[in-house]
């Protein structure tokens, strides 16, 4: 007897499917993509449940005829290439034929679409990738796609869907990016009714960024375009004084298809190089031109990560592109504020003081900073906590500390009797802080700080979702924030440790922290205490 056999047909489909169809946030990519691919400028998502029970895309596209939605959902069914030379010309971002059919074989498929030429549209419906019902049925120019019940026949696929506000924060990724790729579109999404984000067409690009990126980034934005060889580079990068904990604010578009690409992620921390701190980010949304046939289409559709024919000269030129804005615009910060009397180092912090990284350079400040300056003996003016103090207590401080040093803003020498120590001042810090908070939370302490001036913090909608999961875990860390209408909310008090703190980057920042660790379904609490420390 033989071991091996043909796949029946039902199976081969719902394996690919598996390939196309990751999770909801990949059908909504797929079914806008081909939304623009059929020219719509306006184009709706409409989710339930995260997109596990329904997902609906409607566009004023092309659309069908009843004979080209029947095939639509088959196998291996386009209009978008005939042979493969056409791959070469390509300006669609589909191509392959199996999004319809890979979704139909693994949910329940209704699909309303009219060209607006003949009588009347069409009305399909598919279940597990048979045919149910076709019959005519009136719409205006363009296609309406529900995809209900999505895995519904693969259930070991439904049960390694995420959280819904996990699948949810995926499917707004995906919006979003439409939302900044498509400047002259209509974008609208909605979530169990409530509207996550509204684009309408003439939204300019900063408006976008506000929408997708929050106005916290959108706000300090620079624009840039910059064309050299067959590469052109445009869109915008965020001012050094704008940045994030992780590089999710960096958008990249290769001729409008979203993409990553540490290749790109390289060039932007060389380009910031000296301006952060480490472990910091700049916000960008760049778009590629290429021209089609120096760019290979054949990547798979979940597969976002590119390769460019001449990626060390793509790296060049959006270094090259970035310097030269700042050096246009004189935004580098200047060096050598830190050895100013009386300057703590938050001060340095907020000036994005440049990391040191040339040597003859940091000689140079050492030297400065341990030069005494006018009217302040050595010891006075290097001290790093006692310049602020009363001159007894200074002393005190010194025969008990020996003498200390702050370098760069960021290390702390002290040097007592035969040693010299080292401390790197954010890793202190952060220590400082973690024992805190782990102290506040195990012991139900109330350490609560009440803002004079309330801080409102625009959130981005994918940020939204996140802080109604997060709630409780910032309540009992001693923050009170409350909603205020649409995705913004007021922060009233903080816990006191973080008072002088930048609250809006804290919030950002532990809200990026923090979806990772929804994903991972971990212990928040614990979780936060981390997060919180480090910023
Ligand atoms: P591909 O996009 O690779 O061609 P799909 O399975 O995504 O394959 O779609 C199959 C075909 O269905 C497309 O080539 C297109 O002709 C048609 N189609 C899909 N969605 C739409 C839509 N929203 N408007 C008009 N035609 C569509
Ligand atoms: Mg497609």
């Amino acid at each position: 007897m033989s071991k091996i056999r043909m796949l029946s047909a039902d199976v081969v489909g719902k394996i690919a499917a598996g390939e196309v169809v990751e999770r909801p946030a990949s059908v909504v990519k797929e079914l806008v993509e081909n939304s623009f691919d059929a020219g719509a400028d306006s184009v709706t998502i409409d989710i339930e449940n995260a997109g596990k029970t329904l997902i609906r895309i409607a566009d004023n596209g092309i659309g069908m005829e009843a004979e080209d939605l029947k095939l639509a959902p088959l196998a291996h069914t386009t209009s978008k290439i005939k042979d493969i030379d056409d791959l070469e010309r390509l300006d669609t971002f589909g191509f392959r034929g199996e999004a319809l059919a890979s979704i139909s074989a693994v949910s329940e498929v209704e699909i309303t679409s009219s060209t607006g030429l003949s009588d009347s549209g069409t009305f399909l419906k598919v279940e597990g990738g048979n045919m149910q019902k076709i019959r005519p049925a009136a719409r205006v120019r363009g296609t309406t796609i529900e995809v209900k019940n999505l895995f519904f026949n693969v259930p070991a696929r439904k049960k390694f869907l995420k959280k819904e506000s996990t699948e949810l924060a995926a499917i707004i990724d995906v919006a979003g990016r439409f939302i900044l790729s498509h400047p002259a579109s209509e974008i609208k999404m909605t979530s169990g009714g409530k509207i996550i984000f509204s684009a309408g067409k003439n939204m300019s690009p900063v408006e976008r960024m506000r929408v997708v990126l929050g106005s916290d980034i959108a706000d300090h934005m620079i624009k840039l375009d910059h064309s050299e060889g067959k590469y052109r580079l445009h869109g915008y990068i965020s001012t050094p004084a704008v940045t994030r904990k992780n590089r999710l604010s960096q958008v990249f578009f290769v001729n409008r298809r979203f993409v990553r690409s540490r290749a790109l992620n390289n060039a932007l921390d060389e380009a910031y190089k000296s301006m952060l701190e480490r472990g910091r980010y700049p916000a960008a949304v760049l778009f590629i031109e290429i021209p089609a046939d120096s760019v290979d289409v054949n990547i798979h559709p979940t597969k976002l990560l590119v390769k460019f024919e001449d990626e060390p000269l793509l790296e060049k030129i959006t270094v090259a592109s970035v310097r030269a804005k700042f050096e246009e615009l004189k935004t580098l910060p200047r060096r050598g504020t830190f050895g100013v009397p009386g300057k703590t180092n938050e001060h340095v912090r907020e000036e994005k003081q440049p990391a040191l990284t040339d040597l003859s350079e940091i000689q140079k400040e050492f030297e400065y900073n341990l030069k005494p300056a006018k009217g302040y003996s050595l010891n006075e003016r290097s001290f790093y906590t006692a310049a602020a103090a009363p001159a007894s207590a200074a002393e005190n401080i010194f025969l008990k500390y020996g003498k200390i040093f702050q370098i760069g803003g960021c290390y702390i020498i002290q040097i007592k009797d035969d040693s010299l120590t080292i401390i790197d001042q954010h890793a202190a810090h952060e220590r400082v802080y973690y024992e805190y908070f782990k102290k506040m939370i195990s012991e139900h302490a109330e350490d609560m700080q009440n803002l004079l001036f309330p801080v409102r913090i625009d959130l981005t909608p994918k940020e939204a979702v996140l802080m109604e999961k997060l709630k409780d875990n910032f309540k009992i860390l001693n923050f009170d924030i409350e909603p205020f209408g649409d995705n913004s909310y007021i922060v009233q008090a903080i816990p006191a440790i973080l008072k002088d703190r930048n609250i809006k980057e804290i919030v950002h920042d532990v809200l990026a922290d923090a979806s990772g660790a929804l994903a991972a379904k971990s212990d928040l609490n614990d979780e936060m205490v981390k997060y919180m420390s480090c910023r």
